[in-house]
Formats: structure tokens, sequence, C-alpha cells
């Protein structure tokens, strides 16, 4: 292996230190949900209105609302597992239900300013997934300004200046407990914690499945398909809530038969806004929206916090600024089964905030899905393109949209020109704003807003003038 460490020391389950974070109240939600979509079952003649169980809102504002009680955890509390919003790179920072920390790469930079406004006083533990300095060049700052327990790597010998700089940090402060990754399972406070060793040290990533009770949340850093599909025939692999894209969304970052195994109701991409090489990658991203209900994305979103309970419900919160995350999305209700109905506390309710969370949305069944994002973060202001709908084909057949009209609801209309084809699990983007299309990015040219960010209602016509699907937020 080459490695200063010959011979790896087992890690042994160890108890988070570090005192309990004191949760800020949320700021309250505005009515600005703008991608609630329902779940719906697919394949049925019939035009079904699926419309989100009024009970889950109540119970998921009442989350939202709540506030632990000091002392201790609560049963059916929330671990949040935040993609701080590094551009192009990963720094994933955990924090359990009981306030244990513990840190996933650091991003190219310092994350500390992540670690101030989360409350993240100290670590149980620190993962850099491989010595890239995406991952890894942060890593100095938050060895630095704060106490880090244990600190696990790929075990792989230093072989650039940031990783040289990260092992002299390590020998300098002493006292952390360090290891390379081997197959085990720790626990971090109340979290568990299954390390997968890389399959290669010299070119792989750590692993990392993280459980909450049902909600669980697979990182598997930057490893590649031959990493993931060596994970796969390990029996490693397990069906999880989160995903996050590996490699940033690369097309080696993936594998069907990883994904399909992983079978994450949620992917969220941790990847740049500029300088990423052309990443996230359309076939990743087709892959990904094929297995997933829902798919994030830094370079989009912001900052993404998933808040995931014991019951293995789970919200998004994004926003530009840690500050200033709203929830953006909600786990939908299934048709036959609403797992959503245990509350996460008996906390009092707040109107307040019940009346402020978004319209219930309703979709129509067909063969197309229709997302519609308001303002995307990170958009110039004045730049309509932050408004846009995402048609995504959800049939097994190409469709063709020639003449197909996508309409609001005081009927401003986009008609898809002749020659528009849609394959199936792909998407087709309209944006609110001006530019030349070019077979997959549409635009509408206006010069105002057609997506009403308090609600509103896209459906999609058939060159005949029937109802495709109607998508209603
Ligand atoms: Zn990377």
């Amino acid at each position: 292996m080459g490695t200063e460490r010959d011979h790896p020391r087992p890690l042994r389950p160890f108890l988070a230190l570090g005192p309990r974070r004191t949760l800020r109240p949320r700021r309250t939600l505005r009515s600005r949900v703008v991608a609630v979509r329902a779940r719906v079952a697919l394949g049925r003649h019939a035009v079904v209105a699926v419309v989100l169980s009024a009970a889950l809102l109540p119970s998921d504002s009442r989350a939202i609302a709540q506030s632990p009680p000091p002392g201790g955890e609560t049963p059916g509390a929330a671990m949040e597992i935040t993609f701080v919003d590094v551009g192009q790179g990963d720094a994933v920072i955990i924090q359990g239900p009981d306030g244990a920390a513990m840190m996933v790469d650091a991003g190219g930079a310092s994350p500390l300013q992540a670690l101030a406004r989360l409350g993240v006083d100290s670590l149980a533990l620190l993962v850099a997934t491989h010595p890239h300095r995406d991952h890894i060049g942060g890593m100095d700052a938050v060895l630095t300004a704060r106490p880090v327990a244990r600190y696990l790597d790929s075990g792989v010998a230093p072989e650039s200046a940031d990783h040289e700089r990260l092992q002299a940090t390590l020998d300098r402060l002493g006292g952390i407990e360090r290891a390379a990754a081997v197959d085990t399972t720790l626990r971090v406070g109340a979290l568990t914690v299954e390390v997968l060793a890389p399959d290669d040290p010299r070119v792989g990533s750590v692993g990392l499945v993280i459980r909450h009770g049902a909600f669980s949340v697979f990182l598997p850093g930057d490893a590649e398909e031959e990493e993931l599909t060596t994970w796969l025939d390990r029996g490693a692999v397990p069906d999880v809530t989160l995903l996050k894209a590996s490699h940033h969304g690369s097309e080696d970052g993936f594998t069907h038969a990883f994904v399909d195994a992983a079978a994450p109701e949620l992917v969220v991409i941790s990847v740049g806004a500029v300088d990423t090489r052309g990443l996230p990658r359309p076939e990743a991203l087709t892959a990904y929206r094929q297995h997933a209900v829902q798919l994030r994305r830094t370079d989009l979103d912001g900052h993404i916090t998933v808040r995931g309970f014991p019951d293995g419900r789970y919200e998004v919160l994004t926003g530009p600024t840690l500050d200033d995350r709203e929830l953006r999305t909600d786990r939908a209700a299934t048709p036959g089964g609403n797992r959503g109905s245990a509350g996460p506390g008996e906390g009092a309710l707040d109107s307040a905030v019940i009346d402020t969370v978004g319209p219930v949305s309703i979709d129509t069944v067909g063969p197309v899905s229709i997302d519609i994002v308001v303002d995307a973060p990170g958009t110039r202001p004045g730049d309509l393109n932050g408004d846009y709908a995402t048609l995504t084909n959800r049939s097994n057949e190409i469709l063709d949209l020639s003449g197909w009209r996508l309409c609001d609801l005081t009927t401003r209309c986009f008609r898809f020109p002749p020659g528009t084809s849609l394959r199936p699990g792909r998407d087709v983007v309209v944006y609110t704003g001006y530019g030349s299309p070019d077979g997959v990015s549409f635009f509408m040219n206006n010069d105002r807003r057609v997506w009403n960010e308090n609600g509103d209602e896209a459906t999609l016509y058939d060159e005949a003038g029937r109802t495709v699907v109607r998508h209603v937020y």
C-alpha cells in the first residue's frame, strides 16, 4: 500500500464528545414552496388527483416549529445533514439529535463559517474520504479551529502539498485519534456510522452509511464505478433514504446497479456552478431522476439541509445562506400509505407557521411530470431564467412534443417547436427568460415572470389541445 501506516488500527465504537447544540428557531416558512410534488403512481390511465394528506403538513409544520427540550434527545427528534455550498467540492456536516456532530470532507477552502452558523463547536468524527483538494482543502482550518476527537481517512500516503499540510497539522495538533478506514461500524452519539473501506486506498474513497432509525444516508465520496461495484459485490450497499451523488454527479460516479441497490428517495449533488468540467453529467442526472423522487443540487439550491426523522421521514431546507434556509419541498404522501402520519414530537402547534406552509400540491397522472422552480438560488437579480419548468418523460416511450403547449393559470403559454421529442427518463427545461433553444433547454422569451411564487398551475396540452398533465402547486 506504500503508506506510513502499515497496519490500520481497527476502529472501535466510541461516544461523541461535545456539548449539546443549541437549535435556533427557524425562520417562519413562507408560502414559496415551489417544488412540492406528490409522488404519484404512474401507469394508470384514469386521471387521479393525488393530494398530499392534510395531516402531513401540520405534523411537519410542528417539526419546524418545535425546539427540542434541553438535556437530552427527544424521542423522534431529527438528525440534520447539511451539504455546504462550497462551490466545486464536498463539505458535509452531520448533527445528531443529541448534538453530536461529525463532518465528511471540508471543501476546497475553509468551511468554518458553516460550522459556526450551524452551531458546531466540536466534532466527534472528521472523515477525509480521499485527499483531493476539493475535499481536504478546508481541513486544516477545521482541525485548527475545532476540537476533533477522531480523524479517519483512506490510508493513502500524501502525494500532494495539500495532503502533506493536512498530515503536518494532524501531527502538530496531537491528541486526535487517527485511523485509516476499515470496514466497521461506529457510534457517533445517537447515530450509527457504517464505514466502508476504500476498494483501493490509492485511488478510492472512504464510503459511509449513516443511520438514524429508519432514515439513512449513503456518502460515497468520489467513488468511481469500480469501487461502487466492489461495495455492491461486498453486500455493503443498503437501501437508503438519501444518496449523495458520487464524484459530483460525474458519469463515472454511478452505475445503474449501484443506484438501484441504494434506491434513494432523495439524491443530493454537491457541485460548483463554475469550473466543474461539465459536472453534473446529463447521463448521471437521468439515472438519479429515474430512481429518486427528488434531486437537489448545491449549484442550484445553495446550502442543502436534510432533516431526517427516525421514522424515515425527511424534510429538505435550502437557501443561499445557512441563516436563510427554508423548507423547499417535503416528503410526499405515497398512495396507499402515509409514513408521515407519525409526528416527530408532541409540541404545541404553531398556527402562524401552519398558515404559511406552502400550498398543497396536486398532480394529475400522465406520461410527463412537471416541476416548477421560481427564483432559483444563485440567480442574478432580474434574471428570469432563474424561473423554469422541468418536464420529465415518465413513460417508456419517446414523446413527440411538437406543438404541445405549457401554460400557466392565466394561460400564458409556451409552444414547443416542431421536431421536439422527449426520450424516456429525459427532461426538457422551459426557462421564463431569453435564450437560444438547443432541444433540451427552451425559452419563453418573457420580460415578466410567468410562474407565481405563491402558487400556480402548470398545464401541458398536446397538439390537439387535450390536457396531458396538470401540476398545481
Ligand atoms: Zn471531488
